[in-house]
């Protein structure tokens, strides 16, 4: 892998990992991408693909074919385990050391158990596509497993807790109890309907703390009038197979916890000798670069990007992931071009999420909001500007289409790969 070129090692291939290598197309570089997977996650369709609404190839895109046509970037499957940022190098699992001239860090976060008691062994964490395979497939199982025993639907067998008041949470148990009410009822309808409960347990006195009084409230109902039991207030102690302690000293009957209640910077970024700010994220200097390292951006969910209007940290979104990655990208490009370099100014998209059909809430930078049907179309334009073809988007449009019609969520099976 020698050039003449400078090298520009990207280290993830999400949104922030893809945005730099994109616009480094043209780049007189050597532009290498390294991810654990072969594929770009799509993160916020997650939940979809978890309940069924969504196939895996709508959510996880190969990343080869995202920069097939870049004549000077290539593609490596491999597993960041060091980094050196003084010897300017890094060490991976399955492939030999890289040496750079630049680097991207766009390593992403994980889930945050907050140390909560059996968290890490029985709770469904909703952040990669593995995961969101998983809680499907144990979803489907306990059904399954309950038709054929129906004693375990007293134990709990279809009762989901989600952990999480903010967008994973709120769109998971939106998500869940759509499938359970449309889906599930019809599937099994030998199976009690009314006893498979879908409960939301957030530590906070309310759903969505970051949105406006009127849009939690609308939450808070549109999830109740769908059988959503919310509980405010309350905060997980322990974590079994089949049973959720709370603080209070109330326990439910469960055999599914999904966690959406937490995320930190990429463990990998506490032995990089950098000062962190809250949350394990690296704080970066306004053009994305790393203090004392102008030859290292962090990006996207890794790194604390201060807003250049409000001053404050941005939040881990899509927007900011993709934005922040396009913005290191040109940076790198135009530096390599012995051009001037630009700070990164974030342009808001506005925060939204989807609760249901027909139900879903938008805030706009300058507060103004939207809710219902208008807003479930202003988060389908968000979220399809955001997949990375337009392949993937006919994908998602035919899909959402097709559910919003029919009712039907087609993904709802189980492949195994020890099956016969
Ligand atoms: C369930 C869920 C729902 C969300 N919904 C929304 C939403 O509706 N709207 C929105 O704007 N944002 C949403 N987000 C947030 C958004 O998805 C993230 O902000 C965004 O994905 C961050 O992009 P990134 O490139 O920084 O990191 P990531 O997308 O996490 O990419 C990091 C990449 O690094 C790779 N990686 C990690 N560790 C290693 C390693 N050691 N070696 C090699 N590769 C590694 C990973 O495989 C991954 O591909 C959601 C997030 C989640 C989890």
């Amino acid at each position: 892998m020698s050039s003449e070129r400078p090298r520009v090692l990207i280290l993830g291939g999400g949104f922030a990992g893809v945005g730099a290598a994109k616009k480094l197309e043209n780049a007189d570089a050597e532009v290498v991408l390294v991810d654990r997977h072969d594929y770009h996650t799509f993160q916020p369709l997650l939940y979809q693909l978890a309940t069924g609404l969504l196939e895996t190839t709508a959510v996880g895109h190969s990343l080869r074919d995202l920069v097939e046509r870049q004549e000077n970037t290539s593609v490596h499957k491999g597993t960041v385990s060091a980094i050196d940022l003084d010897a300017r190098e890094v060490q991976f699992e399955e492939i030999g050391p890289l040496t750079y001239d630049y680097l991207v860090l766009g390593l992403g976060a994980e889930v945050n158990f907050f140390g909560t008691e059996g968290a890490a062994e029985h709770a469904f964490p909703m952040y990669t596509l593995p995961n969101a395979v998983r809680l499907k497939d144990h979803l489907l199982e306990r059904w399954e497993a309950a038709e054929r025993d129906p004693s375990l639907v007293e134990d709990g067998a279809l009762n989901v807790v989600i952990v999480g008041g903010g967008p994973t949470g709120v769109e998971t148990a939106g998500a869940v109890v759509e499938l359970y009410r449309a889906d599930f009822a019809k599937d099994y309808p030998s199976l009690p309907q009314e006893e498979a409960r879908v409960t939301l347990v957030e530590a906070g006195p309310e759903l969505f703390s970051m949105f406006k009084p009127k849009i939690r409230e609308y939450t808070a109902k549109a999830l109740r009038d769908r059988t959503v039991e919310v509980q405010t207030g309350a905060m997980v102690a322990s974590v079994s197979p089949n049973r959720v302690a709370l603080k209070s000293g109330e326990e439910l009957k469960a055999h599914t916890l999904v966690w959406g209640a937490g995320l930190q910077g990429n463990a990998l970024v506490q032995s990089l000798g950098l000062e962190l700010q809250r949350g394990n994220r690296i704080g970066v200097r306004p053009d994305l670069t790393v203090p004392e390292h102008p030859e290292v951006y962090a990006l996207g969910d890794i790194a604390a990007i201060v807003d250049e209007k409000t001053k404050q940290v941005l939040p881990q979104l899509g927007s900011v992931a993709l934005q922040s990655g396009e913005h290191a990208g040109e940076e790198i490009a135009r530096r390599i071009a012995g051009k001037d370099i630009k700070p990164f100014k974030y342009k808001d998209k506005g925060t939204m999420a989807a609760i249901g059909r027909r139900a879903a809430v938008v805030q706009m930078l300058g507060g103004k909001t939207m809710t219902g049907t208008k807003a479930q179309l202003a988060w389908a334009t968000v979220h399809l500007a955001l997949l990375p073809t337009n392949e993937d988007r006919a994908h998602a449009v035919v899909d959402w289409a097709g559910a919003a019609l029919t009712h039907q969520r087609t993904g709802r099976i189980t492949v195994k790969t020890d099956d016969a």
